[in-house]
């Protein structure tokens, strides 16, 4: 069986073609500049980079580029769109619409376009990445795979806001969380790595990357996370600012004349690590701006350090124990320092780190850098969004 990730930002188009017979990517690339000049196309394949330079005005043109690509002579890696078996599409929200994977028909796009303001700077660029598939390839069975789907197991009080619940009822304001896949797949990467059966085990999954948030697994089940309504809750990000008292906002707002919509461009765009060093939001430069010896880079750093902290306690308290933490995506898989500093502190609690084992370069394994006689093991692993998007829309065939 062989599933096509369609992964589709507002001008951005990400795809992966995936042999499920053996979990092989077969071809995978990305289309940039939709509906802006200067649309280009990058294929790999056969260990080959292909870049082809077109203006694709519409998603369904770059949908159209893509397949082409897939069913080429020299850069493509089937004979026809025949041998596609379905498309499994990413998407960020479901709200309480969805609570798992769900088959594409014309209710359920009707639903989407509802629920399309939850997420309003991904949710309608998955829309118009389903709707282009279904123009290109009629008939073809697609799933919508929700990033907040692996969250839907949360207790209620973990999940709700103490808001008026009758608003709660009105509008479904609560927290459902993001990076689903991603947390769901370390966590089961990590069972199988410890050759542990999953039900058994109280896992904290750190997905450190531009957006970044730490989910409480137990039992294979997620309890808890960090992020909320939107992707803006939790530790402070690459511009997010994280959890802030929602007062200060107003009061931010008042001294610098900013309206509320305007006071959420700023704690989402020019907050974060950004806001705090004015140096970045990439770590790699943070990380080298603190080495020069800038302080604000290094109190960025150590506030991210410090709330990343802070959540792996909380979880455990929350699973009444841990067994394993697992550190993943860009910083979590690249950044020994920030490794370090998350885990340093919590020895009583039986998390020791081996910092020869936490001390090298990423080659895509996964590695173990607890201790030996740490009682937690910390692990990092290497995500893996699209291959659990490809596994979801095969199970759901
Ligand atoms: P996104 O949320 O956009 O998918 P990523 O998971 O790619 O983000 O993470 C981006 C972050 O990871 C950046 O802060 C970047 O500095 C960091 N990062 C990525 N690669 C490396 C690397 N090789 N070394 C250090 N940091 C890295």
């Amino acid at each position: 069986m062989k599933i096509l990730v369609i992964n589709a930002g507002s001008s951005s188009l990400k795809y992966q073609l995936i042999d499920m017979e053996n979990e092989e990517v077969l071809a995978k690339g990305g289309c940039e500049r939709i509906g802006i000049p200067g649309g280009k196309l990058t294929h790999k394949a056969h260990g080959e980079t292909y870049i082809i330079e077109r203006e694709m005005p519409t998603h369904t043109d770059a949908i159209a580029l893509v397949l082409d690509e897939l069913v080429d002579k020299t850069a493509g890696v089937i004979a026809s769109m025949e041998e596609i078996d379905a498309v499994g599409h990413r998407v960020v929200a479901s709200g309480e619409a969805f609570k798992k994977t769900t088959l594409v028909t014309d209710d359920v796009m009707v639903t989407m376009d509802e629920i399309a303001e939850l997420a309003p700077l991904h949710n309608p660029a998955a829309i118009l990445g389903v709707n282009a598939c279904r123009a290109v390839m009629p008939g073809k069975k697609m799933a919508l795979v929700f990033d907040t789907s692996f969250h839907a197991t949360m207790p209620d009080y973990a999940y709700m806001y103490a808001i008026d619940y009758d608003d709660y009822k009105a509008y479904h304001v609560r927290k459902y969380g993001a990076h689903g896949t991603s947390h769901k797949y370390v966590s089961g990467e990590a069972a199988k790595y410890l050759g542990r059966d999953i039900a058994s085990l109280k896992i904290v999954t750190c997905h450190l990357g531009n957006g970044s948030s730490i989910s409480a697994v137990k039992g294979g089940k997620c309890i808890d996370t960090s992020m909320g309504f939107t992707p803006l809750a939790g530790v402070p990000m690459g511009t997010r600012s994280g959890d802030i008292d929602v007062a200060a906002i107003d009061f931010l707002c008042d001294k610098k004349g900013m309206t509320m919509s305007e006071g959420l461009t700023y704690l989402n765009k020019r907050s974060g690590v950004l806001g705090i060093s004015g140096v970045s939001s990439d770590f790699r430069d943070l990380a080298a701006a603190k080495e020069a010896g800038n302080d604000r880079a290094r109190l960025a750093l150590d506030m991210f350090c410090y709330d990343c902290k802070k959540y792996i306690g909380a979880y455990m308290a929350a699973m009444g124990g841990l067994d394993v933490i697992v550190f993943t995506a860009g910083i979590g898989e690249n950044t020994p320092d920030v490794r370090e500093a998350v885990v340093s502190g919590l020895e009583a609690f039986g998390v020791k780190l081996d910092a020869a084992a936490n001390n090298y370069r990423n080659d895509g394994a996964v590695h173990e850098i607890s201790a030996k006689d740490s009682a937690v093991k910390i692990l990092v692993i290497p995500t893996n969004e699209e291959l659990v998007i490809a596994r979801e829309t095969a199970a759901l065939l």
